[in-house]
């Protein structure tokens, strides 16, 4: 950490509370631990930490035994989420294969065994293909049969809904093969389409080897959504007013397809460990809640839940909520150091930017610019847990170190790593393990959100003025009060 060791000793061994001696306390060790933890707990659950399975009921104990074993009482707000188990696509003959895949966005539920007629496909490079694109394709498709369409030309779900028409039993996508990047399984959404019949994802190879010989008989599996419980986590600090909460939030669940170490390991960790260290600050002006929220992957499904059940449940705290401010994916490996651009200095945001979120945004790159560490805007877009807070009017910001867009020459200069190349070549892979994570990224943003909990622990008054307690405000009610020595 980049904070000088208090006279004394060590900083943690006292109070820590101020942001020189917290940033000290929130260390890379200690958040790199909680990573780990979520690494086994991956290993030992199909490799997933996905909402509704048991590798995300892991991760959501681990949590709570961190946090209880740190002082806090924990809370687990249950909610249902539609869950569709993972699709299959097998040879059955001439060759039983077992092939990578999934069930596509919006697929209907199914299990099909037919034979698989290839749809006006093209394996011969530069293999540009419209195959499935018109309905022309599809004549004398033989009913009953499975479509095997390839990407390319228009969208999935016109090729789904096309082959759906003709009578198609089940359609496999396999990706176009033109390319690198468009080899590999490909499973996306049919959009708006409304396709009854199942339909899986293929790679290019896989699409190959199903099309030759043309007497291929496969089987295409979509399992049926089914309504699963999963749950958020919720801690706040004992110390510090109930009225003036300031909120820390980062999505636990991982993709199906990895670990999720850097999404979203990495912010569920470093908030871990801020509260860990936070609760060893002996007096706070206002409370700090974190939230570990679950099926983020799905749709903001916990974030949302909790915000919209305090709108209709309990408005009045919900208006007491200074601010929020979220952390999905602080280490990608090929980082930048992103803040939401609350005040649209970069981007103009698509989404009306509550009265606040600006000196919320503030906290966050003062302390960069205090420590000399260059950061750049990422757009307020609301594609993360802060949605449904920013449209209750709640203030919002947080940090963003990139996902699957490509790093410019002026960010690799400011930042290091490669232009041109993703901040996270891993975003939503099986290769999002404990090697995907830039250590350096995540020190930075660990102190950065050290920083903001300390600061805003004891005053928000930039943020909402006369409600916080600030530097000159009111005494702590009784009933928040820690009647430990003042510091
Ligand atoms: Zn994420």
């Amino acid at each position: 950490m980049t904070s000088l060791v208090a006279a004394g000793g060590p900083a943690s061994a006292g109070n820590p509370n101020n942001s020189k001696k917290f940033t000290q306390a929130v260390t890379l060790e200690g958040v790199m631990d909680h990573l780990e933890a979520f690494q086994e707990i991956a290993d030992a659950n199909d490799g997933n930490r996905e909402a509704g399975t048991s590798g995300y009921d892991a991760s959501g104990a681990y949590v709570e035994q961190v946090l209880q074993a740190a002082g806090y009482e924990t809370r687990r707000q249950y909610f249902d989420f539609a869950y569709q188990e993972q699709g299959a696509l097998q040879q059955i003959s001439p060759t039983p294969t077992t092939y990578v895949t999934d069930s596509f966005t919006g697929s209907g539920a199914g299990d099909v065994t037919a034979t698989v007629t290839p749809v006006d496909i093209n394996l011969v490079p530069p293999r540009a293909s419209t195959s499935g694109c018109e309905a022309a394709d599809f004549a004398g498709f033989p009913v009953g049969n499975i479509a095997l369409v390839q990407r390319g030309s228009c969208d999935f779900g016109l090729k789904a809904d096309n082959a759906e028409a003709a009578g198609a039993a089940g359609v496999i996508i396999f990706n176009q093969g033109n390319t690198p990047e468009r080899s590999a399984l490909i499973v996306g959404t049919l959009g708006t389409f409304d396709v009854d019949i199942p339909v899986v994802g293929a790679s290019f190879a896989t699409g190959a080897d199903l099309a030759d010989p043309s007497t291929t008989v496969a089987r295409v599996y979509a399992a049926p959504i089914e309504n699963r419980p999963t749950f958020n986590v919720i801690a706040e600090t004992k110390s510090g007013r109930a009225d003036n909460v300031v909120m820390m939030g980062a999505h636990l669940d991982s993709v199906r397809d990895g670990a999720g170490i850097n999404d979203n390991g990495s912010g569920s960790a470093a908030i871990l460990e801020t509260a860990v260290q936070l609760a060893k600050v002996n007096k706070l002006n206002n409370k700090v809640r974190f939230a570990w929220w679950g099926a983020e992957e799905a749709g903001l499904i916990g974030s949302t839940h909790y915000v919209n059940d305090l709108v209709t449940n309990n408005p009045a705290a919900l208006d007491k909520i200074a601010t929020y401010l979220n952390f999905d994916m602080v280490a990608s490996p090929n980082y930048q150091i992103g803040v939401y651009d609350a005040d649209e200095s970069t981007y103009p945001a698509p989404v009306t930017v509550p009265e606040g979120s600006i000196q919320t945004e503030d906290v966050l790159t003062d302390y960069f610019d205090s420590v000399g560490q260059p950061w750049v805007d990422t757009e307020f877009s609301g594609r993360s847990d802060y949605q449904a807070f920013i449209v209750n009017g709640v203030p919002a910001s947080g940090l963003f170190t990139g996902a699957e867009q490509l790093k410019t020459a002026e960010e690799a200069a400011l930042f290091g790593g490669q232009a041109g190349v993703a901040y996270d070549v891993n975003y939503h892979a099986v290769g999002d393990d404990i090697s995907n994570v830039n250590a350096e990224a995540l020190d930075i943003n660990s102190n950065a959100i050290a920083h903001a909990a300390i600061t805003l622990a004891q005053s928000t008054q930039a943020i909402n003025g006369a409600r916080s307690a600030g530097k000159s405000g009111k005494p702590h009610p009784v009933e928040d009060h820690q009647h430990e020595p003042a510091a």
